[in-house]
């Protein structure tokens, strides 16, 4: 692999946008800031921050706005990575993939197929940049595959100190810190992933009552690549998540299961587009976006106990909550050892719920945040939760490890906004 030289030169003239609203994907967190930059390159980032260090302001990173939570919101310099993409380097003996910040994960499916990688796993959507996933924990499903942030080999990136470094695979501190930083250490211009060899996905879809679904809990969760489901509470909840169902056949009390096994090259394998037994290259097989808005909660229980924290949720939207009709979706993600991931140190089950946009859906959300505590919940730092900072330092062995390095990286909290302060400062 080819890796360019960082070449930094003197500050280029930057097109700076003044009071510019930002809004997210759902349309649940707005910000003004007092200036805003789209860089084209490292050089115009790295200038844009160096530009905010000497004038004092505060700066946030923008990927695709896909986070239900406050972490972009800044009024002070908001970069928007959108424009800064493109995959620049491959490795294919080290299954390694270099791409700068603000690559969509769309954006690697093709392109690195040509040189025959692919990204181990994949979410419910393509259209996060990686920087901003990676940031957050994002993850698909299967208990054997870790999130995209476990994947994270190299950064470079620019800190509060307005100097660019780089983070190795050696640095083992700094690496777990990275792994998942909410923007936090500084502005990543460029990350390095492991990702696997190219590989076909063949799907399953299937719509068993919820008798069936428990009954294969474990069988399930260790014999498919990635296996998860959306529980239906009511008839109004597929569409709800434009989930395909079959005709006449209610969905109440019944899942939608996704199970996605690999077919090797050698296979010699034939694209199948059939709903529910489609077979393909691994990336084309995931979903691409949601056309409906919903804010979203997502917490992560200990697989040990996933079955009960299921069964005690649902039992929850019975009895306090059936105005709710969202299905409940239920993922795996593998143990990892990243200082602020959810999945720190131990194999995790995760249960998400959502609201829907303009109605009073907090309630139903605390009542899952109360629930989901006794089962030790960690929670999506992208999705809505109700974590405070000594929860988190309960719930997260390594936090001031991760204290440690944030401060080395921003000793005076540039990248910071209220939402973070209030958790990491
Ligand atoms: C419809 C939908 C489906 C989703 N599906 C899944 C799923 O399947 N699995 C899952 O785990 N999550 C899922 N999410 C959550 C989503 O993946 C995360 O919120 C993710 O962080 C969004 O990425 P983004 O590019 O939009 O980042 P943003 O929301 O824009 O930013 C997220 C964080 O990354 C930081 N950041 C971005 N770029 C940089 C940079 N260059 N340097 C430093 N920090 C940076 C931001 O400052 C912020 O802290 C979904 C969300 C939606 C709305």
């Amino acid at each position: 692999m080819t890796i360019p030289p960082t070449h930094l030169t003197s500050a280029p003239g930057i097109a700076y946008d003044t009071y510019r609203p930002w809004t997210n994907w759902g349309g649940n967190q707005t910000a003004t800031p007092a200036f805003t930059v789209r860089p084209r390159n490292d050089e115009e980032t790295i200038a844009a921050v160096r530009f905010a260090i000497r004038e004092g302001l505060a700066v946030r990173a923008a990927g695709s706005g896909h986070s239900f939570t406050p972490l972009v919101a800044t009024g002070g310099l908001l970069i928007d990575l959108s424009g800064n993409t493109g995959i620049t380097g491959t490795d294919k003996a080290r299954r390694r993939v270099r791409a700068k910040a603000g690559t969509p994960i769309h954006a690697f499916g093709d392109r690195i197929w040509a040189d025959g990688l692919a990204l181990k796993n994949q979410g419910d959507i393509d259209k996060q940049s990686i920087t901003g996933a990676l940031s957050t924990g994002t993850h698909g499903s299967g208990i054997g595959l870790g999130s995209l942030s476990s994947e994270l080999r190299w950064v470079r990136l620019i800190n509060g100190h307005g100097d660019v470094v780089e983070i190795c695979e050696d640095q083992f501190d700094r690496l777990r810190a990275a792994q998942v930083a909410l923007g936090t250490l500084g502005i990543f211009l460029e990350v390095e992933l492991e990702v696997a060899e190219a590989y076909w996905l063949q799907e399953t879809i299937t719509y068993p009552t919820w008798d069936e679904t428990a009954s294969t809990w474990d069988h399930d969760i260790d014999n498919n690549r990635h296996y998860s489901f959306l529980w239906c509470q009511a008839e109004e909840s597929a569409p709800l998540y434009e989930l395909p169902t079959p005709d006449s056949q209610s969905m109440v009390n019944r899942s939608y299961t996704k199970r996605y096994n690999a077919v090797h090259l050698n296979e010699a394998p034939t694209t199948s587009h059939t709903e529910g037994a489609r077979r393909d290259r691994s990336y084309r097989i995931y979903p691409g976006g949601f056309m409906l808005p919903f804010h979203e909660l997502e917490y992560y229980v200990p697989r040990e106990n996933s079955l009960p924290a299921v069964e005690a949720l649902q039992n929850l939207i019975r009895t306090r909550h059936s105005d709710q009709k969202y299905p409940i979706e239920v993922r795996w993600v593998q143990q990892d050892d990243g200082y602020l991931s959810p999945f720190y140190k131990r194999d995790t089950t995760s249960l998400s719920v959502s609201g829907a946009p303009g109605t009073h859906y907090f309630p139903y959300l605390r009542d899952v945040d109360a629930l989901l505590s006794d089962f030790n919940g960690r929670a999506h730092w992208g999705k809505l939760h109700f974590l405070t900072r000594s929860r988190l330092e309960a719930l997260y062995p390594e936090f001031d490890a991760f204290l440690a390095v944030r401060r080395e990286f921003d000793p005076h909290g540039i990248f910071l906004n209220d939402h973070t302060r209030a958790l990491l400062a």
